[in-house]
C-alpha cells in the first residue's frame, strides 16, 4: 500500500490569501482612484475587515454558498472587496464586462442566475435600463457611499455598498470549503454565438496565482508596487489582485480613469513599477507620453497580451523608455495565463537580434500549463519552429466544461483524451517559444497556403505613420482569400498605398505581400481591446481587390 504524506492538507482557498496579506503585510497600501473622482488610500488590513462585512453582508441579504454576486465595476478597492468577501464566504463573484452591450448583459446575468448586483455610479444608468430584464437578481447595490447615493433611482430598494459594510462586524471566519468549490465565473466575449461562462475554482485561482508571481511570469514581490491596467471584469485582472496578496505588495487602482494622462499621473504620482495590459492600453499611454515628452521615473516592467503586442510597440517601451515588455499569451478559459516570454541562461548569450525575436513570441509554458500543436485529425505537430498547428493546453487552471454545458470540449493529442482547444493557431520552437500565427477563423487561406495576418499586422505597426493596422481575409477569384490591410493613420501623418506595400518588401515573402490597403478613420474593437475582425469582414466583405 502506498504511505501517505504526513502533511497538513489545508484547502487552497481564497481567503487564505486574503489572510496571509492582512497578517503579513497588513500596513501595506491599497490605492484607488475611484468612480467619485477621489484617491482614496487604503490598506490590506482594511480591506481584509471589509470583506468579512461584505461575506456578512451577502450572506444577510439572504446568500446562500454557490449563490451568484454579480459585478460590473471597474479596478477599485471596494471591487477586491467583493472578490474576496463573495468567493471566500461560499458565494460565486461573478465578473460582468461592461463593455458588451446590454442585451448581452442581460443574457449573460440570466444565464449565471446572479443573485446580487453589485456596480459602479457609471454604470447606474444603464443597470436602471436593463433591470427590468434581470430574471433572477434580487438585490441591486451601488458601490459608492452613503453621500453619493442619488436621490431618486428607477432601480427600487437601491442599496448603498459602504452602509451595508457598516451594518457588519467583521467578526467573521472563513468557511473551510472544499477547495474544488465554484469561486468565480467570467464569460468570454461571445464573438461567435452566445457567451460561455469559465467557472474557476478556489484551487485553479491559487494555484494560477502562485503560478503567475513566479519570475519567469510576471515576477511579482513585496518590492512591487502594481497598477493592474488589465480589468477585474474580465478574467479577474490576469490574477494580480490574487498575486498582489501572496507577496503582499502595494496595489493601484485606476478605476474608469484609463486615458494616457490619468495613467501617467497615477504611475507617477504612486511609484508603480509593474503593469499588465493588452497593447491598445499601452497604444494611448505612449502616445501621450511622446507628445508631452515625458519620461517614467519608477514604471520597470509591463506584461502585455490578449492580443499580439505589436514589435515596434515592444521596441519603444524598452528602447525609450527604458521598459522591459513581456509578451504573454492567454484566454479566459485558461485564468488567463498560459506562456510568457522570457529567455533562458543560453539564449542570453545569443546576438541581440535573435533575443528580440524571441522575446517577440508569446514564449513558454510556466508550470501549471502544458500545451501541443496539432493537426486537424489529432495529431501533435514537430517543435521546430515552421510547423503551424492549432493549438491545445490542459493544466490545473484551465476549464474542463462550460457553465451549463454538459459535453465536453476537450480533444485528444495522439489519442490521449484532455486537451483544451484554443482555437488558435501556433508554432512552438525547439526551446518551447511558442508563437501564435492566428485565430484559426483569421488566417488567410490564399491557394492553400496559410498567411499569418498577425505577421502583416505587426510589420504596418512598425511603419512610423501607422497607429494601428489590421489584416483581414478578401476575397479572391484566383487564390480564394488574399489580404486586405486595414490602416488607421498616426494624427497629421503622410502616408500613401504604394508607400505603405514597398515597406513590406524584404520584410516578408513577396506572395505574402497584403493585396491592397483601406486606410480608416477607426478600427472596431471588442469589449476586451481586440480588433473586431468579423465586424471589419463585414465592412469590407464586398471589397474589390485591385488583383481580382
Ligand atoms: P475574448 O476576450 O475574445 O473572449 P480572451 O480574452 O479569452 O477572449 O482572449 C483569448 C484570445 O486572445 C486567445 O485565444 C488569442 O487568440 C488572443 N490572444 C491573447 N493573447 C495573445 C497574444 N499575446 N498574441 C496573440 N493573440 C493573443
Amino acid at each position: 500500500m502506498a504511505l501517505m504524506g504526513r502533511m497538513m492538507t489545508d484547502p487552497l482557498l481564497i481567503s487564505s490569501l486574503l489572510k496571509h496579506a492582512e497578517r503579513h503585510s497588513g500596513d501595506t497600501e491599497i490605492v484607488s482612484k475611484r468612480v467619485e473622482g477621489d484617491l482614496h488610500r487604503s490598506t490590506w488590513r482594511e480591506v481584509a475587515l471589509r470583506s468579512r462585512q461584505a461575506a456578512q453582508a451577502f450572506a444577510r441579504l439572504g446568500c446562500a454558498p454557490g449563490d451568484r454576486v454579480g459585478t460590473l465595476a471597474w479596478n477599485g478597492h471596494r471591487h477586491l472587496e467583493i472578490y474576496y468577501g463573495a468567493s471566500g464566504s461560499g458565494l460565486v463573484c461573478h465578473t460582468i464586462n461592461p463593455r458588451l452591450f446590454p442585451e448581452q448583459i442581460v443574457w449573460i446575468a440570466n444565464d449565471a442566475q446572479d443573485r446580487v448586483l453589485c456596480f459602479d455610479a457609471t454604470f447606474l444608468p444603464l443597470v436602471e435600463k436593463v433591470a427590468p430584464l434581470m430574471k433572477t437578481v434580487q438585490h441591486y447595490v451601488l458601490m459608492t457611499s452613503r453621500a453619493h447615493m442619488p436621490a431618486a433611482s428607477a432601480i427600487p430598494n437601491l442599496l448603498c455598498f459602504d452602509d451595508l459594510l457598516a451594518a457588519e462586524s467583521g467578526d467573521y471566519h472563513w468557511p473551510q470549503l472544499d477547495e474544488n468549490t465554484a469561486s468565480s465565473i467570467c464569460y468570454t466575449s461571445g464573438t461567435t454565438g452566445n457567451p460561455k461562462g469559465a467557472v474557476y475554482s478556489h484551487r485553479s485561482t491559487v494555484l494560477h496565482a502562485y503560478a503567475a508571481a513566479l519570475p519567469d511570469a510576471m515576477d511579482c514581490s513585496a518590492r512591487d508596487v502594481i497598477l493592474p491596467v488589465v480589468p477585474m471584469f474580465h478574467v479577474n485582472a490576469w490574477g494580480l489582485p490574487y498575486s498582489a496578496a501572496i507577496v503582499g505588495c502595494k496595489l493601484v487602482m485606476p478605476g474608469p480613469h484609463l486615458d494616457g494622462k490619468s495613467l501617467f499621473e497615477l504611475f507617477e504620482g504612486e511609484k508603480v513599477s509593474f503593469s499588465a495590459g493588452v497593447p491598445t492600453v499601452w497604444l494611448g499611454l505612449l502616445n501621450y507620453v511622446k507628445a508631452n515628452n515625458l519620461k517614467f521615473s519608477t514604471f520597470k516592467r509591463t506584461v502585455i497580451g490578449g492580443s499580439a503586442c505589436p514589435p515596434a510597440m515592444m521596441k519603444s517601451l524598452q528602447q525609450d523608455y527604458g521598459i522591459e515588455a513581456i509578451h504573454a499569451w492567454g484566454m479566459t478559459e485558461m485564468s488567463p495565463l498560459g506562456t510568457l516570454s522570457k529567455l533562458t541562461t543560453r539564449q542570453l548569450s545569443l546576438p541581440a537580434e535573435q533575443q528580440q525575436r524571441l522575446l517577440e513570441k508569446q514564449g513558454r509554458a510556466i508550470y501549471g500549463v502544458d500545451m501541443a500543436i496539432i493537426d486537424d485529425d489529432g495529431r501533435s505537430l514537430p517543435w521546430d519552429g515552421q510547423s503551424s498547428g492549432n493549438l491545445v493546453v490542459r493544466g490545473h487552471w484551465v476549464i474542463s466544461k462550460y457553465f451549463n454545458h454538459e459535453d465536453s470540449p476537450l480533444v485528444s493529442v495522439d489519442g490521449e483524451p484532455g486537451w483544451f482547444p484554443t482555437g488558435d493557431v501556433a508554432t512552438i520552437d525547439a526551446d518551447g517559444f511558442m508563437q501564435i500565427t492566428d485565430r484559426s477563423k483569421d488566417v488567410i487561406k490564399s491557394g492553400g497556403e496559410w498567411i499569418s495576418s498577425i505577421d502583416l499586422e505587426n510589420i504596418a505597426m512598425a511603419h512610423p505613420a501607422v497607429n494601428e493596422a489590421a489584416v483581414i481575409a478578401a476575397r479572391h477569384p484566383k487564390w480564394d482569400e488574399r489580404p486586405l490591410l486595414v490602416v488607421v493613420k498616426k494624427p497629421d501623418a503622410q502616408l500613401t498605398r504604394e508607400e505603405l506595400l514597398a515597406f513590406y518588401e524584404g520584410r516578408i515573402a513577396k506572395w505574402q505581400i497584403p493585396d491592397d490597403v483601406v486606410f480608416v478613420p477607426e478600427i472596431p474593437h471588442t469589449a476586451t481591446g481586440k480588433v473586431q475582425k468579423l465586424k471589419l469582414r463585414d465592412q469590407f466583405v464586398g471589397h474589390k481587390l485591385p488583383t481580382a
